[in-house]
């Protein structure tokens, strides 16, 4: 088994690669043990995969999983915990956004005190829109309020974590991958390293708007029922409206009767009913969730070629 593995999810990073890895083997240089750097390329489209496959032929540490199209980043980092076989292993961005050197620092952590999870936490993001820093900020507190475990703020993937971690995770029949929430929820003691998140070096981000979305959703469908609660508590709520709105009605009528005819009828009808099948779609939404988890327990990625 390997000492360590430093997994790389690449998509259209044509220009970092080869820097990155420099960096990262002069890392691995350092620490002088068995390891190795695990490319896994999520269906770019530009030189990453010809890059990656010579620096392969270059360098016997490198291993490597080529995706037939673009499955996202997260099934990206899931292949490379998948192929790794090291005691430890570190995932860390391929545009340079995280820097390699910090992978010495959880290192020795991770040896001296035996922390099961190293993360590194961003006390500042350069070169990122106000845009994606707001909106971060803001879902990863709202995050952290509505789960029932502890979720280290303004944290990415970019962490060392032990092979019992790994074990842990890969365990895990998520459809829906969230791999920093599924790594806190296993609950092992971490420690935080802080650090300045850089720009990225080469090239624009693979994470669209609308990848975002889905992952930030992904995050919140998958660790927290709230929101079916919230849609149940807005029917109940809806619900004593509506009686209240009935006993109106209903007075309206009989103690004053000066009422269009089919009024009160129309009124109690809509208001009552709509109450009530709020209700009802929440209950039915909170059986669906989970049935939907369970059921789409498709792969998560397709493999065109791999290193041994
Ligand atoms: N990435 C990936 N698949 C995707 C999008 C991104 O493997 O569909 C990789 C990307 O190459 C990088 C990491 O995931 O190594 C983080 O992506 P990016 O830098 O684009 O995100 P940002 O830092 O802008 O949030
Ligand atoms: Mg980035």
């Amino acid at each position: 088994m390997k000492e360590i593995s430093v997994i790389v999810p690449v998509f259209n990073e044509e220009g970092n690669l080869a820097d990155l890895y420099k960096r990262i083997n002069d890392v691995l240089i350092k620490i002088n043990k068995k390891s190795s750097v695990i490319f896994i390329d999520d269906g770019s489209n530009d030189n990453s995969k010809k890059i990656i496959l010579e620096l392969h032929k270059q360098n016997n540490n490198i291993e490597y999983i080529l995706f037939t199209r673009n499955f996202g980043h997260q099934s990206a980092v899931f292949a490379g915990l998948i192929k790794s076989n090291s005691k430890c292993v570190v995932i860390i961005d391929a545009d340079l956004q995280d820097p390699p050197e910090l992978i010495s620092e959880m290192y020795s952590e991770w040896l001296t005190n035996e922390t099961p999870i190293i993360y590194a936490q961003r006390i500042k993001r350069k070169g990122e829109s106000i845009f994606k820093k707001i909106t971060a900020k803001f879902y990863y507190r709202f995050f952290s309020s509505i789960i029932d475990f502890n979720i280290p703020l303004d944290t990415g993937d970019f962490r060392l974590i032990d092979k019992k971690v790994v074990n842990e995770v890969l365990k895990m029949k998520d459809s829906n991958l969230f791999l920093r929430g599924q790594i806190s929820w296993t609950g092992y003691r971490s420690k935080k390293i802080e650090y300045v998140r850089q720009k990225r070096k080469s090239g624009k981000t693979g994470y669209s708007l609308k990848k975002m979305i889905r992952f930030g959703l992904d995050g919140i469908i998958s660790f927290s029922n709230y929101p079916l609660k919230l849609i149940s508590l807005i029917g109940f709520y809806l619900t004593v409206i509506s009686l209240l709105l009935i006993l109106y009605a209903l007075s309206s009528k009989f103690y004053y009767g000066n009422v269009i005819d089919g009024w009160t009828s129309l009124t109690i009808i809509i208001s009552f009913f709509g109450g009530i099948q709020l209700i009802a779609i929440g209950i039915f939404g909170q059986y669906l969730a989970r049935i939907n988890d369970n059921v789409l327990s498709r792969s998560h990625y397709i493999i065109s070629r791999q290193s041994k």
